[in-house]
């Protein structure tokens, strides 16, 4: 019998290290999966999923920062917890000492907080719900989540090396996860005014041909009003260019709460705006720009009474896809004319596309300098 101790003491050992070469190689896989390039919702559901099994786990939640509290972290994603009780996880990040250089953070077990967090009402929440584990990740020494890990399916309380590997896959999945955040901020740069932090441009070019197909697809119209301020140059000369900024800012705040949130708002060109109206046909684009012109002429836009009519004012163009057009390009062509037509008629005033669309003159034209816009 004696012989059989060491014997199965290797079996023992044999068993532990096989089941430390699947669990790196599922760790393997794991980080192939988070980074093959999935969307946000899919890498969150990726990294819950897995972490879960990794761990074997009976559930997670993914803290990530609260949109207008960044230092509190709310749950985005949870499996294995009461939905309801999973919703009411939060934590700050005060809870965390931030790791020295090169340190991983520290995790926390809700059974044995350190003295500083005894009385922490959240922490105290994760215990009672049966969270064994709370680590932290960082990127670039800031915690951007937290995971918080229920029991092991099998009751065994984490070791040494279960903890190591939740940190493994953790560090793998903050890398993505800032990834994902620079993509987003890259796009929302790309997409975005600079002055008036509305869509600019070529966010507005890619809309309304998407909304062209779309509404020629399923034959669900929309409306297009190109929106001109009045007089704009005599603003900025009188008032110098910093009050015309201030006003256009101001303008596209105001044209933007005026909206549904399924509208489209955005920066056409210089003093022009674009706005799409779905769902919406001429007809019913007439209460919008009804609506919208009254406010401009009656808001007290600082410096008004400088303005040719003693206040600010606007023109507006508008034409409907599909009656009017049936690609982007006549579309905005038409609306254009309208608008065009607008100020002929003396500006502070909405005209409606009727017949064919006329050629752009060149002094409207030269106003979309994008050099200009871009600037800013
Ligand atoms: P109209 O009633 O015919 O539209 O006349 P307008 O003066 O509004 O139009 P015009 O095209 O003559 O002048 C537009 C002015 O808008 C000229 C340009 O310098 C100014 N502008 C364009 N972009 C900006 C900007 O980002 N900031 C400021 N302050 N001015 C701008
Ligand atoms: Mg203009
Ligand atoms: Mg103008």
């Amino acid at each position: 019998m004696e012989t059989n101790v060491p014997s199965e003491q290797l079996r023992q050992i044999n068993r532990d290290l096989s089941r430390r070469i699947y669990e790196l190689h599922n760790v393997f896989k794991i980080s192939l999966e988070l980074t093959s390039g999935m969307s946000r919702d899919q890498v969150l559901f990726s990294y819950i999923v897995n972490i879960i099994g990794l761990m074997r786990a009976n559930g997670a939640v993914l803290l990530l920062p609260d949109a207008q509290q960044p230092r509190r972290f709310v749950p985005a994603i949870s499996r294995g917890f009461d939905d309801e009780a999973a919703e009411k996880f939060s934590l700050d990040a005060s809870c965390f000492r931030l790791p020295e250089l090169g340190d991983a953070p520290e995790i926390l077990r809700p059974a044995v907080l350190p003295g500083r967090l005894e009385n922490n009402p959240n922490l105290a929440y994760c215990k009672k719900q049966g969270v064994e584990l709370i680590a932290p990740f960082t990127n670039f020494g800031k915690i951007i989540g937290v995971v918080l890990i229920g029991k092991r399916v099998n009751g065994t309380p984490y070791g040494a090396a279960d903890v190591e590997l939740l940190m493994l896959v953790n560090n793998i999945f903050a890398n993505v996860l800032n990834q994902i955040r620079l993509i987003e901020r890259l796009e929302k740069l790309s997409t975005t005014d600079g002055l008036t932090r509305i869509l600019n441009r070529r966010a507005f070019d890619d809309i309304i041909s998407k909304e062209v197909t779309r509404s020629t697809r399923y034959e669900s119209g929309f409306s297009l009003v190109l929106i001109d301020i009045d007089h704009f140059k005599n603003y900025n000369d009188t008032n110098g260019h910093q009050a015309g900024d201030a006003l256009l800012r101001l303008f596209a705040r105001l044209l933007q709460s005026s909206v549904r949130t399924t509208d489209v708002v955005a920066r056409y060109g210089g003093e022009e705006f674009a706005v799409i109206l779905l769902g919406v046909n001429k007809d019913g684009s007439a209460a919008f720009c009804d609506r919208f012109r009254r406010l401009i002429t009656g808001y007290p836009f600082k410096h008004r009474e400088s303005q040719p009519l003693g206040f600010i004012s606007a023109s507006f163009g508008v034409a409907s896809c599909p009656a009017d057009a049936t690609s982007a390009r006549q579309l905005i062509r038409c609306a254009d004319t309208a608008l065009y037509q607008a100020k002929e008629e003396g500006r502070n005033t909405v005209r409606w596309y009727q017949g064919t669309p006329k050629t752009v003159t060149r002094s409207r034209r030269r106003q979309f300098t994008p050099a200009f816009e871009e600037s800013k």
